[in-house]
């Protein structure tokens, strides 16, 4: 696992999982790996696929632990200003 630490994109990161602002230095460290990403396709394809992959395993894990993962899909709207949903109406 990668360190999350700031003035790296991985510190970009892990700002935006804690829902917090970024700083400056994880700012730059994120702009400097987008400009180096936009310059390698073949690195652009495979972190394209890795997180493809990533999201299929997600969407699996909540097939899985569909109950556990509503809760938390809730708790993360409601963090963010959105209301849970509602599934009695969507099943
Ligand atoms: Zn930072």
């Amino acid at each position: 696992m990668t360190a999350d630490v700031c003035g790296t994109a991985a510190g970009h990161s892990a700002h935006y999982r804690r829902g917090e602002p970024t700083c400056p230095e994880c700012r730059a460290a994120q702009a400097a790996y987008k400009r180096q990403w936009r310059k390698d396709p073949a690195k652009r394809q495979r972190e394209n696929l890795a997180t493809a992959a990533n999201q299929r395993a997600l969407w699996r894990l909540a097939e899985l632990y569909r109950a556990d993962f509503e809760r938390l899909n809730d708790e993360e709207r409601v963090a963010l200003g959105l209301a849970p949903i509602d599934r009695e109406v969507n099943r």
